[in-house]
């Protein structure tokens, strides 16, 4: 087969204990997404006969082991989602030595509980700094998906500003830059970035703006006719649950006024929409936009061993 004519679709799933209804994280949703989040994406990714990537903490691998396990039998992707999702243990914070053995914690989890080798690594809110590359080589992974190449995020995000690399970064996979994530180099890592066009290309993003995820989804295959670039979207279990009963919060995460109004506020009421069940026609829409269109439904691990980035014995 001339892999230089397959559309690739890269289908992710970051696996955490955060809960959008009340923006924060809890052990109570970390034990929904188990029972309820990941049968419901298991179930679509059965129907429709595709293989994806699961990220997961290691704090989820640590507390719920099943949840990394009940992915194996069907031939999904093992990797690290970093160890926690705390917005003070992000890998653009964290210095060198914990960002080792935040990286070490979680692969030797998860391999431990799955038997698989695990290479792919996204950093938690997709934060990562100039030590990341490096410690990631350390560590043994092969494969990294934290960056969103031509997103704009402002101050809709932790680490917005820092977040203004990516609108400059390469849109198709490429070896990093040993010190830069964002940059092409003679790295070790390979970049398998997420797919964004401004906006992320992401299952908030399907949710809250339906409309544009329409948009979105038929440039990026015009785009793929031309350049053959993946695409990689990215959904979270945590997505499928509604957790609306009682009284709903929002947590304070910041001290900056306007990161607080935009990232806490505004973003915690829009995330809401369309959660829960709610979601599933939407993703499955998705799905099917592109299965119609003969995309090859691969883990990012597979395309990296497929398309010469990766030797074939990794798989
Ligand atoms: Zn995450």
């Amino acid at each position: 087969m001339d892999r230089t004519k397959v559309k690739y679709a890269l289908w992710t799933n970051d696996v955490e204990d955060h809960s959008i209804w009340f923006n924060a994280l809890r052990y109570e949703t970390g034990e929904l997404v188990l029972r309820e989040g990941m049968p419901i994406l298991l179930d679509i990714y059965k129907r429709f006969g595709i293989k994806s990537t699961f990220y997961f903490t290691g704090y989820m691998a640590e507390h719920f082991p099943e949840v990394v396990r009940m992915i194996v039998a069907d031939g999904h992707e093992v990797a690290s989602h970093g160890y926690s999702h705390e917005v003070d243990q992000a890998f653009d914070v964290l210095p060198y030595a914990l960002q080792v053995e935040h990286l070490r914690k979680s692969k030797q989890l998860l391999e431990d509980i799955s038997g698989q080798q695990v290479i792919s690594f996204r950093a938690p809110a997709l934060r990562v700094n100039a030590d990341t590359p490096r410690a990631l080589a350390e560590t043994g992974y092969k494969i990294d998906s934290s960056i969103a190449s031509q997103r704009f995020d402002m101050f809709l995000s932790f680490g917005g500003l820092k977040k203004l690399k990516w609108l400059t970064a390469p849109r198709l996979p490429y070896f990093t830059d040993p010190g830069n994530l964002f940059r092409k180099g003679k790295g070790p890592i390979v970049e398998v970035p997420l797919t964004a066009l401004l906006f992320p290309y992401v299952g908030t993003t399907m949710r809250v703006f339906p409309w544009l995820t329409k948009l979105q989804r038929s440039i990026l295959h015009a785009e793929n006719n031309m350049n053959h670039k993946p695409v990689v979207f990215d959904i979270h279990p945590n997505e499928f649950l509604n957790e609306e009963n009682g009284e709903r919060k929002i947590e304070r995460r910041t001290k900056n006024p306007i990161t607080y109004l935009l990232a806490d506020v505004l973003r915690g009421k829009l995330k809401v929409k369309n959660l829960g069940k709610a979601a599933i026609p939407l993703y499955e829409n998705e799905i099917a936009y592109y299965q119609k269109r003969g995309y090859h439904f691969t883990t990012v691990k597979q395309y990296c061993i497929e398309n010469g980035w990766l030797p074939e014995n990794m798989s």
